[in-house]
């Protein structure tokens, strides 16, 4: 993994007592990588994270680990909404929705995989999420091309496992909204969110086809398969 060093000065102390425990992936969003860079590193603006990765899979170390940077914004995920405290935050060079959202390449991705890999062997990470997973209502990235899957094979974060009993439980959530709600609140959604959004980004996270092909699911419906899909990441988290 090739590393670079920015200064970045956008940053500041974690709140009291907190210790980073998610891994929190974004992309940039933007058209060019040296506009992202600029703006995630210089004081005024008020946005930072702790590491950008080029497509070329070049890794800026932007802000210090055991610092708070400013890349989740008004976020929460189980219970916590201090987002910033408890997460290292990884921008990923991507133009995103806006500017034309494209596959992550290879060499980008697997420079994510070896970052994440680092960052938990030196903390205790519960969680590797994306920024839509913590802000449903306002934040779509890294999106439904991010290669979870990938990731997951190499020990970066968990997606489900599943087996019969799962599709027998969904069955019976897919017909009940307000139970369906619930496990989505137990997982670690914002419970005051609409619920249309998180199963839209859960569904960007866990169950991407969704979006890649259209036909298999509806985007924001708590369909059977999605509620599957919830119904077994609960049921491996309580391993
Ligand atoms: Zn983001």
């Amino acid at each position: 993994m090739f590393l670079k060093r920015v200064k970045a000065r956008n940053y500041e102390e974690r709140a009291k007592g907190k210790l980073p425990y998610i891994i929190l992936l974004h992309y940039t969003g933007m058209e060019t990588m040296e506009e992202a860079k600029e703006r995630l590193s210089e004081p005024e603006n008020e946005v930072s994270a702790h590491y950008l990765i080029d497509e070329d899979g070049t890794v800026y170390d932007l802000v210090p680990e055991d610092k708070r940077a400013w890349h989740a914004g008004v976020s929460y995920w189980k219970r916590e909404s201090d987002i910033n405290s408890v997460s290292i935050g990884i921008e990923i060079v991507n133009p995103g929705h806006e500017f034309g959202y494209c596959a992550f390449p290879e060499e980008q991705i697997y420079a994510v995989k070896c970052l994440c890999q680092e960052i938990q062997s030196r903390h205790d990470i519960k969680y590797v999420l994306g920024h839509s997973d913590v802000a449903p209502e306002r934040k779509v990235d890294p999106g439904e091309l991010m290669d979870w899957q990938y990731l997951t094979y190499e020990g970066v974060g968990v997606l489900p496992d599943l087996i019969p009993e799962d599709y027998e439980k969904a069955r019976e959530l897919a017909r009940n909204d307000f139970e369906a709600k619930k496990m989505f609140d137990a997982f670690g959604y914002n419970p005051m969110a609409a619920h249309i959004d998180v199963v839209t980004a859960f569904q960007r996270h866990y169950y991407p086809q969704v979006f890649l092909k259209g036909e298999e699911g509806k985007s924001g419906e708590a369909c059977e398969e999605t509620m599957a899909r919830l119904v077994a990441l609960v049921r491996q988290s309580k391993k």
